[in-house]
C-alpha cells in the first residue's frame, strides 16, 4: 500500500507537512507505522502543489498544481527535499508508491501518484484484486478514447481515468468518488482509499485502508496516517466519505451500492 497526504489552507512551507514532521511522508516511505499491506513504499513518489498568490496573467483563474514525481525511493530524490524545503502552498497532495504485485513497478514514473488534470490532483491507496481481469468489470461503458489516456496499466491509473471521466461530465468531486466506490464493489470489491483535491477542497474516501485528518492553525490535512503524535489526529470510519476545507470537515458513511449504478 501507499502512503499520501494532502493539505488545504493558508500558505505552508512543504516542509512542514512531509519532511519535517517525525513520522513524516519522507519517513514513512521506510517505516510507514499503519500500514497493513506491504512494508516499504521505495516504487515511486510525488508531490503536487498549487501557486500561492494571484494568478499569472493569460492563465485564467483555474490554479493548475506543479508536480515532481519519481520512480525510485523519495527518500534518494535530493529534489524532493530541496523543493520541501523553500515552497509554501496553500494546497498539496504527495504520495509514496508501493507497486501491487502483478502491477507495473519501481521503473514508472507515470503510476505514480498524484495524478493530474486540470486543477486536480488525485491518488489512490489500495488495489483491485484479480487485476488485470477486474479492469474490464470496472471500466465498462468507458470510452476507448479515455483509455487511450490512461496514465499507466495500474488499477489506480484506471480509477483515476474514471474519476475525470465523472468530474467531465459534471459529477461532483463527492458523487464521482461515491460512483468509483461502486464500481470498485460492483467489480468485486477491493481496497480503494482515495484523495482528490481540486486545490480548495480535499473529497476522500476511506475504503479498506487507514486514513485520517488534523486540523492546524488555518488549515487542515488528511492523511493515511499521522505524521506526529498530536492527539489532534481523527480517525476516519472505514467506509466513510470526507470533505475537508480549511474551515472544516465532514465525515459521513457511505453505502454506494444503494447509488444504483445504471449498468
Ligand atoms: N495498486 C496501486 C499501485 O500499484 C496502489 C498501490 C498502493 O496503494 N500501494 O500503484
Amino acid at each position: 500500500m501507499c502512503r499520501h497526504v494532502a493539505y488545504v489552507g493558508a500558505p505552508i512551507r512543504m516542509g512542514a507537512l512531509l519532511t519535517d514532521p517525525p513520522f513524516g511522508l519522507v519517513r514513512q516511505s521506510w517505516a510507514p507505522r499503519r500500514q497493513q499491506h506491504g512494508v516499504v513504499n521505495a516504487d515511486g513518489f510525488g508531490v503536487g502543489w498549487y501557486p500561492t498568490g494571484p494568478p499569472v496573467a493569460g492563465t485564467g483563474s483555474a490554479p493548475e498544481p506543479a508536480r515532481h514525481r519519481g520512480a525510485g525511493p523519495v527518500w534518494a530524490d535530493e529534489t524532493f527535499a530541496e523543493l520541501s524545503r523553500v515552497i509554501s502552498t496553500s494546497a498539496l497532495l504527495a504520495a509514496v508508491r508501493s507497486a501491487t504485485v502483478g502491477m507495473v513497478g519501481g521503473q514508472s514514473v507515470a503510476a505514480a501518484a498524484p495524478f493530474r488534470r486540470g486543477p486536480w490532483l488525485f491518488s489512490h491507496n489500495g488495489a483491485l484484486p484479480g487485476w488485470p481481469e477486474s479492469a474490464s468489470r470496472l471500466g465498462w461503458g468507458l470510452d476507448p478514447g479515455v483509455l487511450a489516456t490512461l496514465d499507466a496499466p495500474t488499477d489506480s491509473a484506471l480509477l483515476w481515468a474514471i474519476t475525470v471521466d465523472l468530474l467531465g461530465r459534471g459529477k461532483t468531486a463527492a458523487s464521482a468518488l461515491t460512483e468509483v466506490i461502486a464500481r470498485v464493489q460492483d467489480a468485486g470489491g477491493g481496497r480503494a482509499t482515495m484523495l482528490l483535491t481540486d486545490g480548495h477542497t480535499i473529497t476522500a474516501t476511506a475504503w479498506g485502508t487507514s486514513l485520517c485528518w488534523r486540523r492546524l492553525p488555518d488549515g487542515v490535512v488528511v492523511a493515511s496516517e499521522p505524521y506526529d503524535d498530536d492527539p489532534g489526529w481523527v480517525d476516519v470510519p472505514d467506509r466513510s466519505l470526507l470533505t475537508a476545507r480549511p474551515d472544516g470537515v465532514a465525515v459521513e458513511p457511505f453505502a454506494p451500492t444503494q447509488d444504483g449504478l445504471d449498468r
